[in-house]
Parts: C-alpha cells; sequence; structure tokens
C-alpha cells in the first residue's frame, strides 16, 4: 500500500515539482515510517473528520491515510499517540508579502535573505506551510532561496512561494511603496517581454495591479492587462490581479483573469453571472486588513501567540491606531458588512475562495502568521462554515496557486500537518490551540524558534 502511495506522489509531482522529487528521494529512505494515532483528523477536503484516525508518513510524504487500527503498521515503523488532539493540513497563505516588516520598520531596505527566512520560520510556527509573496519581490535571490527551501535546506521554514517582480502601471510605483520591484507596463510589448522575463524563474503566477485607489492614480489600462493575461496564459501561467471595484472585476473577468487577490468590494448579479462563465476564477479572502479597523480582540488582552512573537513596541503601535473610532468606525464597519456579504454570495455561488492574508505588507502591522488565523475567523464571522473556512485555507489556496502536493493530509501530498489541542469546527479560534507542527515529515521545534524570535 504504501508503495503505491510512493507510486501516487512521483506521479504528482513529476515536472512543476521536479526538486521536490529530489527531496523526497533524499529524505525518504533516511525517515523511518511513523504511524500518527487517535487523533480526529481534518483532511482539508471538507468532509467529516475521521474520528480516532490513523495516518502514515514516511520520508516527506503522507503515505495512508483511515482509521486507528485499519493501517498496519510497517516493520521499523515508529508510533506516536495523538488521541486527544485535532490535525489539519499545514494552512496555506495564497498573499503575502514577505521580507519587508522587521519589527516597527518595512521597506527595501529590510528585504534581505535573512529576513525572509526569518518570516518564513514565523509562518512555520504559526501552522503554515506555504505562502505566497505576491509581487513584492525582486532579483535573483528570492528564486534561489525558494528552491532551497523546497529541497530541504532549512527544515523549520514554510516553503516560500514567489511570482518575483509584479506589473504595474507607472502611477503605482514609487521608491518607497512594494512596488518599486514591479516591471513598470507602458506598451503592450512590455508587458509580453516582462511576463517574459518571469517564465524561466520558474513562477506558478504573475502579479499585476489594476486599482485606481479611489481615483488617486491611474489605473493599467485593459488592452495592457490582456496583454500580460494573454502572455501569460501562452507560457501556462496564472495572473492574480490586485483590483477591488467592481467594474474592473468585471472587465477583468472578461479579460480571463485567473485570480482577485482580494475580495472585490461589491458584488451584483451581473459579477455572478461573469463568475459562472469563468468557473476558474478564483478569489482570495483578505479580510483581515479591512476587519481589523473595527474588530481587533486579540489586541487587548494581547492573544498569547502575538506576545510570543511579536515586540512590545509593535503591538502597541498597533493598539495605537485600532480599532478606529467615531466617524471612521461606523464608515469601515460598514464596507467591512458590505465586502463579509460579498464573500458569502460568491462562495454560495460556488466561486473558488481561497485564504490569501496581504500579512507582511508596508502599511502595516500585519503580523506574518498570525494574519492566517485571523483570516480563519473573519471568514467564519462572515458567514462560511469553519469547515469550508479550513478547506479554503487548505486545499483551494495550494490549487489556486497550482501546489498540487500541498493543503490536505491525503496520500502522496507533502506532510505538512499542525496538532491542535482543541477542535476547530467547534470554533475556529481553536486554529491558534497549536500543540505541533510537522512540515515535510519533521517535526518543526517551536520553543527553539519562539527563542529567536
Ligand atoms: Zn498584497
Amino acid at each position: 500500500m504504501r508503495w503505491t502511495g510512493w507510486t501516487i506522489a512521483a506521479g504528482l509531482i513529476v515536472g512543476a515539482f521536479g526538486l521536490n522529487r529530489v527531496s523526497a528521494q533524499m529524505q525518504a529512505p533516511a525517515g523511518a515510517p511513523t504511524l500518527y494515532e487517535g487523533a480526529r483528523l481534518i483532511t482539508g477536503d471538507g468532509s467529516a473528520p475521521i474520528e480516532n484516525s490513523a495516518f502514515l508518513v514516511e520520508g516527506n510524504r503522507f503515505i495512508q491515510i483511515g482509521r486507528k487500527g485499519a493501517i498496519q503498521l510497517p516493520a521499523g515503523a515508529a508510533r506516536i499517540d495523538l488521541t486527544g488532539k485535532t490535525v489539519i493540513p499545514a494552512l496555506v497563505d495564497a498573499h503575502s508579502h514577505i521580507g519587508y516588516m522587521n519589527n516597527l520598520t518595512s521597506g527595501a531596505q529590510n528585504y534581505t535573505r535573512e529576513n525572509i527566512l526569518d518570516h518564513m520560520r514565523r509562518f512555520a510556527y504559526f501552522g503554515v506551510g506555504a505562502s505566497q509573496a505576491m509581487g513584492s519581490d525582486f532579483g535573483e535571490m528570492p528564486f534561489a532561496l525558494r528552491d532551497e527551501i523546497l529541497a530541504g535546506k532549512y527544515p523549520d521554514a514554510a516553503r516560500f512561494l514567489t511570482a518575483g517582480r509584479g506589473l504595474a502601471p507607472l502611477s503605482e510605483i514609487s521608491p518607497d511603496n512594494m512596488r518599486h520591484a514591479a516591471f513598470p507596463v507602458t506598451t503592450v510589448a512590455g508587458a509580453r517581454a516582462s511576463v517574459q522575463e518571469l517564465v524561466p524563474r520558474k513562477v506558478k503566477l504573475i502579479k499585476t495591479w489594476v486599482d485606481d485607489r479611489l481615483g488617486t492614480v491611474k489605473p493599467l489600462a485593459p488592452e495592457l492587462y490582456r496583454a500580460i493575461i494573454d502572455e501569460a496564459h501562452r507560457n501556462n501561467l496564472r495572473v492574480a490581479v490586485h483590483a477591488t471595484g467592481l467594474q474592473q472585476a468585471k472587465e477583468l473577468l472578461r479579460s480571463n483573469i485567473d485570480v482577485f487577490a482580494h475580495t472585490i468590494s461589491e458584488v451584483d448579479a451581473e459579477l455572478i453571472a461573469l463568475f459562472k462563465q469563468h468557473p476558474k476564477t478564483a478569489v482570495l479572502s483578505a479580510l483581515s486588513g479591512p476587519h481589523r479597523e473595527v474588530y481587533v480582540p486579540w489586541l487587548s488582552p494581547v492573544h498569547p501567540l502575538i506576545a510570543e512573537t511579536v515586540r512590545p513596541e509593535q503591538i502597541a503601535r498597533l493598539q495605537s491606531r485600532f480599532p478606529l473610532r467615531g466617524d471612521a468606525f461606523a464608515r469601515s464597519q460598514e464596507s467591512w458588512d458590505r465586502l463579509a456579504r460579498g464573500i458569502v454570495r460568491l462562495h454560495a455561488a460556488g466561486v473558488p475562495i481561497g485564504v490569501g492574508t496581504d500579512g507582511g505588507g508596508q502599511q502595516g502591522d500585519q503580523f506574518i502568521g498570525w494574519t492566517m488565523h485571523a483570516e480563519l475567523e473573519n471568514l467564519v464571522m462572515a458567514g462560511i462554515s469553519p469547515a469550508q473556512a479550513l478547506v479554503a485555507a487548505t486545499r483551494t489556496a495550494a490549487e489556486i496557486l497550482g501546489q498540487d502536493d500541498l493543503g490536505m493530509v491525503a496520500a502522496g501530498k507533502s506532510a505538512d500537518f499542525v496538532v491542535l489541542d482543541a477542535n476547530p469546527l467547534e470554533n475556529i479560534t481553536n486554529t491558534r490551540r497549536i500543540s505541533r507542527v510537522f512540515l515535510r515529515g519533521v517535526e518543526i521545534d517551536r520553543a527553539k524558534l519562539r527563542a529567536g524570535f
């Protein structure tokens, strides 16, 4: 049975996951098979949990999943009792900005290999197995680091996914924002050439910005974003767009956009109809940024996970900003209500919804790793069930990113999972009650990581 598992794994990771395959082969013979027994298992596909489960891990892959007693213990296998615990797949953050934030400062001056690694270790600490940087990376270093993490060089770091440099209109680019990293797009030929530059870097998606920022910037013209989308599709790449306005969203759907990196600010029947015509086009949540203006109960008292990972001065700065007061509070509350209704309506219409946090961005203090748990709570507050919110944060997010071996506890997938002390189906904030985190079949040392933050 387990060799069947390996065959599935090999099949899944051929080609796009070439490096993964190498690491699977390197680690499999060394790591003894381990059978994890007794936990309530949430596999990530939205089905009912498996009570009193068992799952077998060998090397960096799940081999077999079932009920306790139904899986035979292979010769030389170790056994770990997880009775009373709940296991979920490691979470996947489909939208972040990695390497910029460092305590009270945020900017390109912090963008180093060490800071990216620090962020990927913070993700791991919070049970996030992978995070997708959305167009704010630059230079060759992020591609090299991505490949090193994938090959197993940093066992305590989450998988770093990079879109490389995004593509933006001149009006969006400034030396002191993250779009300084972007390719400026001014012509159709230039748009196509920029996509071409990313192809050999083996990105899976292209990031672009099509937003007038409430009338403050001139957005990318349709002929330019259509060229980006067309060139990406010719090269089997997807395009993720920052676009939150209703009319722009409609035009982007008509232009075959693949991913909206944020929830659209308003949803109407025509938008739903366009999504139905483009059933693979996905939306990432990014709800916790807007909602924290009015909803930040985890700042007072400070949640222990934040206290463990964020310096007091940074926490104090965020406490001084949120929640908003007076009219600003009322306006934010109203816009949150609209966002919440919109995402529930899209979800009900069958639009693939993945969790993306927009964490680590320059506008502020969206703490790396924590945002994932805030996002889950926000999805549930909006009206999506805990089971479906978990699917959005695991399987669907992985699918949107083209990471076929992430996001589920299933044979052949990367053995990335989180052991929780309580059941998140009863209360979604139980995803914060993290007991242990395993990435690529190996438990990460959370106490050691905590000491280094
Ligand atoms: Zn973003």
